[in-house]
């Protein structure tokens, strides 16, 4: 429990996520979330359990890394809480501490590899570099990927961004701004 503790202090101070003291569980978040259906817990309910401390809890559920950033439930929240900024600072906490639902990670990975390479994203790129980690999954998919390169849907090489170098120096400035927070 005391590490539940440090934990919620951390989440509080760190993240930002004091402002969750105002949420008045009405559950209009999780009412409107598409993704709620498929949480282990909804955004109501992962606030009340951080409330109360059980960040043990809430760290290991799906919630966060279900969350689409669609904000549905910022536009609604009669508080004005930013509940998505919340699931964000959820999902970083637990990939710090090393809880991380393997399969979500490393399609966030795939995903950011390209971008962070080229600028954009290249699908081809991003479905590779998560099928090294998840054969199985390349294997299902591969059905899809003939039909999508057969209809040209698919872009195998990689397209960067005119100014690269300035992408670039813009994600650097991100991280050391997100080192130092
Ligand atoms: S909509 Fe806002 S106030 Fe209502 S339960 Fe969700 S976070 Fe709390
Ligand atoms: S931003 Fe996330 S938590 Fe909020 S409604 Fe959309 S998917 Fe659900």
């Amino acid at each position: 429990m005391m590490a539940d503790l440090v934990l919620r202090d951390r989440f509080f101070k760190k993240y930002h996520g004091q402002e969750i003291e105002n949420c008045i569980q009405c559950g209009t978040c999780t009412g409107s979330c598409p993704l709620a259906p498929y949480m282990d817990y909804g955004p109501r309910q992962l606030f009340a359990m951080v409330r109360e401390g059980d960040m043990t809890e809430a760290l290991n559920a799906n919630t966060m890394w279900f969350c689409v950033s669609c904000y549905n439930c910022v536009v609604k929240c009669p508080r004005g809480i930013s509940i998505t900024d919340h699931m964000y600072s959820l999902k970083k906490m637990a990939a710090e501490i090393g809880i991380k639902p393997p399969k979500m990670l490393h399609l966030y990975q795939s995903f950011n590899a390209p971008v962070e390479k080229h600028g954009r994203l290249t699908d081809v790129a991003a479905m590779a570099g998560y099928s090294l980690r998840h054969p199985g999954a390349a294997f299902r998919n591969m059905p899809l990927g003939v039909k999508l390169a057969a209809k040209k849907r698919l872009e195998f090489k990689p397209r960067p961004v005119d100014n690269i170098t300035g992408f670039k120096k813009v994600m650097e400035k991100a991280k050391e701004i997100e080192r130092l927070s």
